[in-house]
């Protein structure tokens, strides 16, 4: 039996704990609900309560290497601390290593949840095969992650990477940053559920109005649903996202010329319904999209077409393949990683 270690997602509503192999073998798997109101010291000791029952039961048949801890905010990597996290009020400046590494008596690494994601799609996902890779992850808002010869690019302090803060729009819709029109105000599930009530109030939207007059839910998977029984409104909306994450990713290709952007997030489940206008804008936007694009990608005569340029490597944009998983294998990855 192999060694293992603790991957752990602390997200808003969930906080989900694995115990995993060096082999990338899921031992164990534990959901608790994240009790938010009670304070981030409760949320630690019941993380560190269900870590210790799992590193007892597993103990006997491997060492117990360390624990990874995916966070949604800006993390402090020196200092093991939350810096900023708007799905986790009042976490601000909170020791959570120290904490953790008070109760377990092991290794705790704490990193950005996006970032954690992308090792994991990196280690056991779509991004097995290459060293260097970006994720883009949409969710609420969209996260970032670059991956360089198998590990993550931090940049100066850990912020490297934040995609969604992108400008699409000078002008556009404000965004919880402090800035104007950022991708994820146009590409991410907040983003569909604005698209959608914006085509009710332009009343060209009978079967949105009436899903949102039923009281039932009125969400991107909701909305995804009627796009696929064939609702032109809804399809609209995933026409207008994949037109906004195509100029993201055309941006993001330009810029880095990675081998892989791997596409994650609840959102990625829409895939068929964005993904045809995302690959037109990736072709008419980016000259090294088009000069590198694998020929099933749909090809669209744009500016960038003139490109001569052709190369034997090709630019892969791809959905990713762990779904929520990715958060667990990539926290469990951190302390084999030595970082
Ligand atoms: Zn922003």
């Amino acid at each position: 039996m192999p060694d293992f270690s603790i991957g752990v997602d602390l997200g808003g509503t969930n906080l989900r704990i694995a115990a995993i192999t060096t082999e990338g073998k899921l031992l164990e798997k534990v959901t608790l609900g994240t009790k938010l109101l009670s304070g981030p010291d409760h949320v630690i000791a019941e993380m560190c309560d269900a870590i210790l029952r799992l590193s007892e039961q597993y103990r006997s048949s491997g060492a117990l290497l360390g624990m990874g801890l995916g966070i949604p905010g800006i993390i402090d990597l020196e200092s093991g601390t939350v810096r900023a996290s708007a799905n986790l009020p009042g976490w601000s400046n909170y020791p959570v290593r120290e904490k953790a590494e008070q109760r377990l008596a092991t290794r705790v690494l704490l990193e950005n949840d996006a970032k954690v994601h992308a090792l994991g799609e990196k280690w056991l996902g779509a991004a097995r095969d290459v060293d260097n890779m970006a994720m883009i992850t949409l969710g609420t808002g969209i996260g970032g992650a670059i991956v360089l010869g198998g590990e993550i690019f931090h940049g100066m302090n850990g912020m490297a990477g934040e995609f969604g803060h992108v400008t699409l729009e000078p002008d556009g819709v404000p965004c919880g940053c402090g800035n104007r029109g950022c991708a994820e105000r146009y590409a991410s599930a907040t983003a569909i559920e604005r698209m959608a009530r914006e085509e009710i109030a332009s009343g060209q939207a009978p079967a949105l109005a009436k899903m949102a007059g039923s009281g039932e839910e009125f969400s991107a998977k909701s909305i995804y649903q009627l796009a696929v029984k064939g609702d032109e409104a809804a399809q609209r909306i995933f026409q207008k996202f994949g037109r906004a994450l195509g100029i993201l990713m055309a941006d993001i290709v330009n810029v880095l010329n990675l081998e892989m952007y791997v596409i994650g997030g609840g959102v990625v489940s829409a895939w068929d319904a964005f993904a045809p206008s995302m690959f037109r804008e990736l072709h008419e936007r980016s000259t090294i999209y088009a000069a590198t694009a694998p020929c099933d990608s749909a090809t669209k005569q744009g500016a960038a077409a003139k490109v001569v340029v052709s190369t034997r490597q090709k630019t892969i944009i791809t959905p990713a393949i762990l779904g929520s998983d990715a958060g667990l294998f990539g926290g469990a990855r951190l302390p084999a990683m030595g970082r």
